[in-house]
């Protein structure tokens, strides 16, 4: 299979752990999962027939803490994607050194062809199937793609019904009434903006002239943009699964006003439209293909993975790419955005702000505090800043790109963690 995913994953592992000069054994041991779970799950659905729904949990690695990662509802997630996933988890965990080892969870579905009451009866077969491998200390799913707090509100009740007991440690990313966090759904979104704050410094760039694109616009890419926009960087286009827009005068658009468009058109692209007033001389309807190669300073992926490579990644103009998605550059791309001296912030590091409040909603479902907003974004502060300055001093001292410099350090904590337990 072309750009498989998980494919991908061992060849950023085999490569860093060359140049750490990984023992063999643990190079072995994170070759492979430490467990697959795989089922079918039927759902009644509303025109009487029972469909069987193919679902997936990959645990990967519990060196560090207990399994963590998200769950993805998308028609072509598959056995090997799931795996890519949750090895990614891994090390982002490490990076961002939250105790938590890697998990990833998905079913192949097309959610927005589902009732929302379909979508409730899938999404606790989910939870019921694999719920003997799940609880705060042995593995704590959060959203993916096509997933959010309203799915995990109904995973985090049919899994205290399963246990005997209301445990909310047990998902995070639940709606705040069952315990989420303040902060939590623009969590990714906020990592990633500062990432590319820490970014613009070192690569002596000023955000008034740095222009912007970003590809997906759900949880990820939205917040991403917002945030970018609201510090005065220049947002030039944006993009959803049906397609994008594109600023032709460079000023930047504000993505409240983009959202507002779409969720009463259904669509962004063809023209901008605030409120009811549309402007479709100033933007212009491009492709998703289009927004990847356009003359940008930062370029940020945030739908899906595959998205940059060995075929457009010669034709990318951006001088930076921030990975907000999870893979969306193969190692091939990869190796002709480093000839071509085009930065690269990898996911790993770019979108861990996610699971890092995701693991301060954890401590606060385990302590039964409840921070505000303020100060869950005030932690996640250092925690962003501190990891790509770790990260940007290992590629400069063992002078390797970020990607293998990210996986360089993370691969040293699991490491120490795997040979700490002994064998
Ligand atoms: P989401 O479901 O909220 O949004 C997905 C977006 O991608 C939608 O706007 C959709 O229209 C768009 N999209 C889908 N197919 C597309 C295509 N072919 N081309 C362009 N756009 C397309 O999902 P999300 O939570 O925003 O996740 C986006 C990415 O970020 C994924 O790779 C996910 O794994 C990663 N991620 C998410 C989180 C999180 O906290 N949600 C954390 C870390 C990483």
């Amino acid at each position: 299979m072309a750009n498989n995913p998980y494919e991908s994953a061992m060849t950023q592992l085999k490569r860093a752990a060359k140049i750490i000069n990984l023992e063999p054994y643990i190079l072995d041991i994170l070759k492979r999962p430490v467990r697959i779970l795989e089922t079918g799950i039927p759902v009644k659905m509303d025109d009487g027939s029972t469909k069987i729904f193919q679902a997936y949990r990959v645990q990967y690695n519990d060196a560090r803490g207990p399994f963590k990662g998200g769950i993805r509802f998308h028609p072509s997630a598959d056995l090997d994607e799931v795996k890519a996933l949750a090895f990614w988890m891994v090390i982002k965990c490490a990076v961002v050194n939250v105790p938590f080892g890697g998990s990833k969870g998905g079913i192949t579905v097309e959610p927005k062809s589902l009732s929302l009451r379909e979508l409730q009866q899938l999404s606790r077969g989910w939870v019921r199937a694999f719920a003997r491998y799940l609880g705060p200390k042995k593995d704590v799913p959060a959203p993916d793609v096509y997933t959010n707090p309203t799915i995990m509100g109904w995973m985090a009740d049919e899994f205290g019904q399963v246990a005997g007991e209301w445990q909310p440690a047990a998902f995070t990313g639940k709606p705040i009434a069952l315990g989420g966090s303040q902060g939590r759904t623009e969590a990714t979104g906020h990592g990633g903006f500062l990432v590319v704050e820490a970014l613009i410094k070192k690569l002596n760039l000023n955000k008034e002239r740095t222009t912007v694109a970003v590809q997906g616009f759900g949880n990820v890419g939205f917040y991403v943009a917002k945030k970018l926009h609201d510090a005065g960087y220049s947002v030039i286009a944006l993009s959803d699964s049906k397609g994008g827009i594109l600023d032709k005068r460079n000023h930047g658009m504000d993505p409240e006003n983009v959202m507002r468009s779409k969720k009463e058109k259904g669509l962004i692209g063809g023209c901008y439209c605030a409120g009811m007033v549309c402007d479709c001389e100033n933007y212009q309807k491009i492709s998703n293909a289009e927004l990847l190669e356009m003359e940008v300073d930062i370029l940020i992926p945030a739908a899906l993975e595959n998205v940059i490579t060995a075929e457009n990644a010669g034709r990318i103009k951006a001088k930076a790419i921030v990975e907000m998605a999870n893979g969306p550059t193969t190692p091939e791309a990869d190796e002709i955005l480093r000839q071509k001296k085009i930065v690269v912030v990898p996911d790993v590091l770019a979108n861990a702000g996610g699971v890092t409040v995701s693991y301060f909603e954890w401590v606060q479902n385990n302590t039964g505090e409840a921070w505000k907003r303020a100060e869950v974004l005030d932690k996640l502060k250092p925690i962003m800043e501190n990891s790509f300055e770790e990260i940007w001093g290992v590629s400069i001292e063992k002078k390797i790109d970020l990607r293998t410099a990210a996986f360089a350090l993370a691969l040293q904590r699991i490491a120490e963690a795997i040979k700490a337990r002994g064998l």
